[in-house]
């Protein structure tokens, strides 16, 4: 076999690639022992064939802390080819640059397939990445542009639409302000009217004069009305909460408040009556009326309570029962005289006595006239209470009626009956009514003034008037007592029933003399006795 003849030494070769344009270089070892390098490859490091020999980053020292050493110690000990593209930080012109190279690190085995060492072929393609990359820039430029315009013309909608949204907002914004500012109105204005409203009540509830509380819905009483301290004398302080009950009378406290409490237990109106003390410290009767206050939800807020003074009416209704037992009595008392006079006729009627007879019939009579006064006053009363009182109205003289009235009187011889005045006046009135007021005020002055002997009737002519006056020397009457003469059932001493009577023939003197257009009236002094008038107008 004819032995193979190199025509190339080893040191031409060396030259050979030490002139290529590819950059290579030969590393051995794990230290990477540069053992060859071309100038293509000496150019990117920016070094010369001094560093051959050198470990690779002893003489390069700018690729410390770049990964090349460790990618080169790979295939070595892997023995793979390791291939692409990587950036370098290389020095250039003594400025450190970032250069792109695609490389091969090719792994040179012996026989035995061991790495001995590798075979580093790199070219610069710096520019061809760097082109790559600016034109990903430029197209990534392009798109972010595109979509920066596209985004803008978003924001241009999205930022019209919000101007629009905004300027929405703004109306809305002033609408609610406004809706804000009526409602506000309206709050001031309800409120201004339920003050104007609690102001209007409270000083109606004042000027009214009634006694009017209000309660809370714990029974307390929250607001009472001026009357109640003018009646009670106390402070609103004392007569709040349950203070009041204090000044009820013992007997009717329990009754009171017993009313009050179940009827607020059960949200009912009430009325109860009851006594209670004045600033004069006397009892005075009240009408309460109490009515629940409750809201929509059935909710009881309280009780507003009015109350009425009916001490008058009380007083009336005891002189009423006062009456009935009186009437009883007097219509008793001639009654059993009358029926007494009957029974001794009856047990005479054979063998009679004259004179007894004579007697017995005047008595009889008597009490029949009492009886018959009696039932007339009452009859009149009931008619003038009906309206009814008719008048026969013709003309007389007054001294005449007044000289034939009384004749019972006269007849008896007890009494005086003294005229004084005009003998020659003429009214026109009924006679028979006026007759009987005449005969009250001396049948009045014979009763109340026993001890006045003399009784004056007296006629004057006044302006355009006629007064008759009946005039006694008794014990006169009581100034207070005067103004409820003329009442009906009224009797100044009605309680002690000294002298019978219903209390009615004042009553009806009055309307007798009210229905003929006059005046009626009583001058008296305690101790010196009473005149009782009346006037009929002149015509
Ligand atoms: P009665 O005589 O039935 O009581 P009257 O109406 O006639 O009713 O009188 C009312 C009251 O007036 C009497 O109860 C009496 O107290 C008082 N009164 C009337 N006349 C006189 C008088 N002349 N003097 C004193 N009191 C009198």
């Amino acid at each position: 076999m004819p032995s193979k003849k190199h025509l190339l030494s080893s040191s031409q070769i060396v030259d050979i690639f030490s002139t290529s344009k590819n950059a290579t270089a030969i590393f051995t070892g794990e230290d990477i022992i540069i053992e060859f390098a071309n100038n293509a490859i000496l150019a990117f490091w920016g070094k010369d064939k001094r560093i051959i020999g050198l470990p690779l980053e002893e003489g390069v020292p700018e690729l410390r802390g770049q990964p090349f050493k460790r990618m080169l110690q790979q295939v070595l000990k892997t023995g793979i080819t390791d291939a692409g593209v990587i950036s370098a930080e290389t020095m250039i012109g003594g400025i450190l640059q970032t250069r792109y190279y695609d490389y091969e690190y090719k792994a040179l085995n012996n026989s035995l397939g061991q790495t001995y060492g590798i075979l580093c072929t790199a070219s610069d393609v710096t520019e061809g990445v760097l082109g790559k990359q600016a034109a990903k820039l430029a197209s990534e430029r392009e798109t972010a542009l595109i979509r920066e315009q596209a985004l803008n013309e978003q924001l241009a909608v999205s930022n019209e639409e919000l101007i629009a949204t905004n300027d929405e907002l703004k109306a809305m914004h002033t609408n609610l302000q406004r809706l804000n500012n009526e409602l506000d109105e309206r709050v001031k204005s309800r409120t201004r009217s339920l003050e104007e409203s609690e102001a209007r009540f409270r000083s109606m509830a004042e000027s009214s004069g009634i006694l009017i509380a209000l309660a809370d819905e714990t029974r307390n009483f929250v607001y009472l009305t001026r009357a109640w301290i003018q009646l009670t004398g106390h402070t609103t302080e004392k007569l709040l909460g349950f203070g009041w009950i204090d000044m009820l009378h013992p007997d009717d406290q329990q009754h009171a408040l017993s009313s009050y409490m179940s009827a607020f237990k059960r949200h009912e109106p009430f009325t109860a009556e009851f006594r209670i003390l004045n600033h004069k410290n006397d009892y005075c009767w009240l009408l309460a009326k109490g009515f629940p206050r409750v809201i929509q939800d059935d909710t009881i807020v309280g009780y507003i309570i009015s109350c009425m003074d009916i001490t008058e009416l009380k007083e009336a209704e005891q002189r009423k029962d006062d009456f009935i037992s009186i009437a009883s009595h007097e219509l008793k008392t001639p009654l059993t005289s009358l029926k007494a006079s009957l029974q001794i006729l009856d047990k005479m009627k054979d063998g009679f006595d004259s004179k007894q007879l004579v007697h017995l019939i005047g008595q009889a009579n008597k009490s029949m006239d009492k009886i018959t006064g009696l039932v007339n006053d009452l009859l009149n009363t009931s008619r003038t209470r009906e309206g009814f009182l008719p008048l026969n109205k013709t003309t007389f003289i007054v001294a005449d009626m007044l000289n034939t009235c009384c004749n019972h009187v006269r007849a008896e011889g007890k009494y005086n009956l003294v005229f004084e005045g005009d003998t020659t006046l003429q009214v026109y009135a009924d006679e028979a009514r006026i007759e009987q007021v005449v005969v009250n005020f001396v049948n009045n002055a014979i009763k109340y003034a026993p001890d006045s002997k003399d009784i004056f009737l007296k006629v004057e002519k006044l302006e355009n008037v006629a007064k008759i006056s009946v005039k006694d020397t008794g014990p006169g009457i009581a100034e207070d007592k005067i103004p409820r003469l003329f009442e009906r059932y009224y009797r100044a001493d009605y309680s002690g029933m000294r002298y019978s009577g219903l209390g009615l023939g004042l009553y009806i003197s009055s309307e007798i003399i009210k229905r003929h257009g006059g005046e009626i009236g009583v001058d008296t002094e305690i101790g010196k006795g009473s005149m009782f008038w009346f006037t009929l107008p002149l015509e």
